[in-house]
């Protein structure tokens, strides 16, 4: 199972991974954002390029 983490100290809250997910992993929670849904991930790391200051890691 991968295992997806944003690190708050860097995460701007833009929603970009969001958006980007196609899983679902995340959920916006207005002044955060959270990984709700580690479980769903497929590892395609397009939450990670996407994201703008390199907050998420995703571990295959
Ligand atoms: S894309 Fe990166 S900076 Fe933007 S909300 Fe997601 S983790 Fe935070
Ligand atoms: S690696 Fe892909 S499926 Fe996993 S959280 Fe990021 S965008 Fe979603």
């Amino acid at each position: 199972m991968p295992g997806v983490s944003i690190d708050q100290e860097r995460c701007v809250n833009c929603k970009t991974c969001v958006s980007t997910c196609p899983m679902g992993v995340y959920v916006d929670e207005g002044d955060k954002v959270v990984v709700a849904a580690e479980d769903e991930c497929i590892a395609c790391m397009g939450c990670v390029a996407a994201c703008p200051t390199e907050a998420i890691t995703v571990v295959e």
